[in-house]
């Protein structure tokens, strides 16, 4: 596994720490564990991978679907992640 560069230098979590460990568990069936290693990035796994699904099979809903790729939306986003780092190191998670 590779070691998380911000994890490294500060001791703090990111917000994308354990997703390795994470993919680990859920390649190896275990669910539960993935979840436990980050539960963020295991609640935003499908909607990415529904909407790189989307983009790259249904070329004609892109023009529809472009709020998903907008700034606004792309602010959520990481709004959502640095709430979820906050949290994580404050409650140790
Ligand atoms: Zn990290």
């Amino acid at each position: 596994m590779i070691p998380c560069p911000f994890h490294f230098l500060t001791g703090l979590s990111c917000p994308f720490c354990g997703t390795q460990r994470m993919a680990w568990a859920l390649l190896h069936g275990n669910v539960s564990e993935a979840f436990h290693y980050n539960p963020f990035v295991f609640c935003l796994l499908p909607v990415v991978l529904l909407v790189a699904g989307f983009y790259l099979f249904c070329k004609p809903l892109r023009p529809r679907m472009k709020w998903i790729y907008d700034d606004k939306t792309f602010v959520c986003y990481l709004l959502a992640a640095l709430s979820w780092s906050i949290m994580r190191n404050i409650w140790g998670i």
